[in-house]
């Protein structure tokens, strides 16, 4: 003993610290899913320190009583056990720079005991992490079923137990490489939500199941506290259904303020605002409603306002700073489309000066810090995810022909969708009752949306259910039910060439990215499997890690048009996430220029405003405008329409190809394509717009439907843009004029062995279904490209050379 007072002091503090210490252990331990102390716990770390210090400066050791001495090894031991705390809350604190915290475990009581269980089991994984994660597995995993013998035995064995119905020389040998978004429970331990069971449940029940729905209080503090944040969850978290319905519920629509979510896809927008309205209680268009291009299903009432990402870049030419707008969502910002990248510079801008405006920046768990990155380190608001395990299977070899390897699917586009459910439907007929019955359900972006809402009714006990899918199946629709996908691995891209300025539609392998979101669709709702028809290898070696931002890979010509109008005259130093390439910018401007909607020093003209009044592609708006000079509006804005519901006014049923090529013959007047399209309308009209017409002639209602709107609402718009309406009267070379001075820069010129495009010399072809696909005229204008075997040009006009310089004397003057 050194000093009594000293003695006597540290001996007072030391039962006040043992207390303490009382308190404090219990809590670090209770909170051992936390991984930073509170400011709390770390004043009280650093009081301990000093004490464990003091102490051991006046006391040495054998001096202490054995009580004593074993207070010393417990505030020791507390004290390490802090320290702990404190490393790995730093290490998190580093990793995680400028995010949020995730809110602290917390869920209502009306979630079933097992779901929590799981919830608290499921490891939350990061796209890029999975991925990483997968190719590690995939370095020590690769098993395959063996010796020829016993592959067929396990084959015959898998088949019987999934009920695989294919010959077999139609079957296709996997490999079972990784287990993807393995939890960390056995697999058979979990129980998964039964279909049935989450049917039963009330809409309001299937509500509170989602896994955003605990997070709901800790989500409105984090919005009220922010005024940007970025929110990210698994596709079928509730992001897009439920976080909106929070807002609405706890006053951002105080004033009559609307809140705005936007989706990059119109099928998407639609959807989701018909089950909001639906889960709302209310008539979609009332107080929830969507707004996509040539579609408005919003009234005087709405303040809920889905929409397609477009329709809000729109916005900004009526009100430039989105004053009606309480809140913002830019949702499946992963998605990164063209309009989605321009919607975040303009906002990240406009959120400056409206501090009231709250902007929620919504994602699939891809990226997100790149979003928080760009808007000034906004934080993160994860929604945990409730996963569970996906069994990957690769092809041994890569699959040639992947329609004929079938099952749940995504596709690349409408065609292939729709052969692959005939195929399926035949199949399924051929067997008969030998299989039980199979639901086969298209979708895909033109679908009607009737059709569209089939996906998500209820499978009839006993019977399956096939969703044959576009992309659109990735992120923004959440399909329930689903446990098996199959991926072929490929999806349709714009590709733009910035030096040729032809953009064209191909087919390409998705990304690895893609590829992980679509094997996640099979592990929602219990643990699934998905077979992907490519190797590993290609997975490795042929995909991209990330999908290329749109803005990259396309034409820039509208948003440059809106910019511009919009008063944003210097592009180069738009506040781009991923700016574009600058030949494409300035590709974008000449075209502009060419079309004579921007002058030489690159301002905005006249006709140029007025252009961008219109809610269509520049080339298309600039053949509007000019069927004025060339008094055939009438016609031109028939065109336009017909044009904008492409490639899907023809009906070819299986059965009767013959029937419906015969009636797609008897349409074909002279000029091209563009005068069939009209041809068929104006007989349409005339039928008074008969169902029973177009069932006849083997032309599809509904698309015919959709033209009609997209002309009354395009002919709604030219009392704004000052554009008499009227007719040709038969004559069809002004139509063609028209035509030509919007879409000079689409010209080809017959040559041997087919067509060569003007500027550039590039091999291009006249579409098999074309009407001019025999006549091959000198000189035609193509309305798009579309690369599948070969670069075909789709719906083509037959044009006057002589016209080009009419129409288009900045471009064609000296060059030719
Ligand atoms: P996220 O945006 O996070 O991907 P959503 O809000 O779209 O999630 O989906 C939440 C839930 O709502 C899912 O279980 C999904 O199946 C359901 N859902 C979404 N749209 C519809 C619909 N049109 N019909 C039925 N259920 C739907
Ligand atoms: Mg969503």
């Amino acid at each position: 003993r050194t000093d009594k007072k000293g003695y006597e002091e540290a001996q007072k503090r030391l039962k006040m610290a043992e207390e303490d210490h009382k308190k404090i252990l219990p809590e670090l331990r209770k909170e051992s899913r936390r991984n930073y102390l509170s400011k709390r716990e770390a004043e009280k770390l650093e009081d301990l320190e000093a004490e464990i210090a003091d102490e051991e400066y006046l006391f040495s050791t054998d001096a202490l009583t054995e009580r004593e001495r074993k207070e010393l090894e417990y505030k020791r031991n507390l004290r390490d056990l802090a320290k702990d705390y404190k490393k790995a809350g730093a290490k998190e604190k580093e990793e995680r720079k400028n995010r949020y915290y995730m809110p602290e475990e917390k869920r209502s009581k009306d979630i079933p005991q097992r779901d929590m269980e799981l919830e608290l089991e499921m490891p939350m994984e990061g796209g890029g992490e999975q991925g990483r994660w997968e190719e590690e597995r995939l370095k020590t995993a690769s098993l395959s079923f063996g010796a020829k013998k016993e592959r067929e035995k396990g084959l015959k064995a898998e088949r019987e137990k999934y009920q695989l119905i294919l010959e077999e020389d139609e079957m296709i040998n996997f490999v079972s490489s990784a287990v993807i978004m393995k939890g960390t429970q056995d697999e058979k331990e979990q129980t998964a939500l039964s279909q049935a069971e989450v049917q039963k449940q009330s809409i309001q029940e299937v509500r509170r199941s989602l896994p955003v729905f605990p997070y709901r209080e800790d989500l409105l503090l984090a919005i009220q506290q922010h005024q940007i944040l970025v929110i990210e969850g698994e596709t079928g978290s509730g992001k897009t259904t439920q976080i909106p319905q929070f807002l609405m519920e706890s006053g951002y629509n105080d004033g009559g303020m609307k809140i705005g979510c936007t989706q990059p896809r119109r099928v998407a927008a639609m959807s989701v605002a018909a089950r909001v309205a639906q889960e709302v209680g209310v008539k979609l268009g009332n107080e929830v409603g969507y707004s996509i291009r040539f579609e408005d299903c919003t009234s005087e009432r709405t303040v809920l306002k889905y929409m397609t990402d477009g329709m809000l870049l729109r916005e900004f030419l009526t009100e430039p700073d989105l004053a009606s707008y309480s809140v913002v969502i830019i949702d499946e910002a992963h998605e990164r489309t063209l309009h989605t990248d321009i919607l975040f510079g303009l906002i990240k801008d406009i959120a400056r000066f409206r501090p009231d405006l709250k902007v929620l920046v919504a994602s699939a768990t891809l990226d997100t810090e790149r979003f928080s990155c760009f808007f000034d380190d906004a934080p993160v608001f994860r929604i945990p995810g409730r996963r569970f395990p996906v069994d990957i299977f690769y092809t041994k070899a890569p699959e040639a022909d992947y329609l004929e390897a079938y099952c749940l699917v995504f596709l690349t586009g409408q065609e292939e969708i729709e052969t692959c459910c005939e195929l399926l439907q035949e199949r399924c007929r051929r067997l008969g009752s030998k299989i039980s019955e199979l639901l086969v359900l298209p979708i895909y972006a033109n679908l009607p949306s009737d059709m569209q809402a089939k996906i998500f009714s209820p499978t009839p006990p006993g019977s399956r259910k096939v969703v044959v899918a576009t992309n659109i199946a990735e992120t923004s629709l959440t399909i329930d039910g689903i446990i098996y996908v199959i991926d072929p691995g490929f999806c349709k891209q714009k590709s733009y060439n910035a030096r040729t300025g032809m953009e064209s539609l191909i087919v390409t392998p998705c990304s690895r990215a893609s590829a992980n979101q679509r094997a996640g669709r099979a592990g929602r709702v219990a643990a699934g499997k998905c077979f992907r028809l490519y190797t590993a290898w290609a997975f490795k070696h042929e995909m991209e890690e990330s999908t290329v931002p749109e803005i990259q890979r396309t034409n820039l010509g509208n948003v440059v048009l809106l910019l511009k109008s919009l008063g944003i005259n210097d592009l180069i130093h738009f506040d781009f996430m991923d700016p574009p390439p600058h030949e494409t910018l300035v590709l974008a401007l000449e075209q502009l220029y060419a079309l004579g909607a921007l002058n030489h020093l690159g301002e905005l003209t006249k006709l140029g405003r007025r252009m961008a009044e219109l809610p269509v592609d520049p080339m298309l708006s600039k053949m509007i405008l000019a069927s004025e000079q060339y008094k055939c509006s009438e016609e031109v804005l028939t065109i336009a329409a017909m044009l904008s519901v492409n490639n899907s006014i023809f009906y070819r049923p299986k059965d009767k190809v013959v029937h419906a090529d015969n009636a797609r013959q008897n349409f074909v007047v002279p000029g091209g394509d563009h005068m069939v399209l009209l041809n068929v309308y104006t007989q349409w009209l005339e039928s008074g717009y008969s169902t029973q017409w177009c069932y006849e002639n083997f032309i599809q209602f509904r698309s015919m439907k959709r033209a009609r709107d997209v002309r009354e609402q395009l002919e709604g718009l030219m009392d704004r843009i000052e554009v008499e309406v009227c007719s040709s009267g038969g004559d069809i070379v002004p139509i063609r004029k028209a035509v030509t001075a919007g879409y000079f820069y689409h010209t080809a010129r017959l040559s041997k062995g087919g067509y060569k495009t003007v500027k550039h010399q590039q091999t291009v072809y006249v579409h098999p279904n074309s009407s001019l696909f025999e006549e091959q005229p000198r000189w035609l204008i193509y309305h798009e490209l579309v690369f599948t075997t070969k670069e075909f040009m789709r719906q083509v006009i037959e044009i006057d050379s002589s016209w080009l310089l009419e129409v288009a004397p900045h471009y064609y003057k000296n060059k030719e």
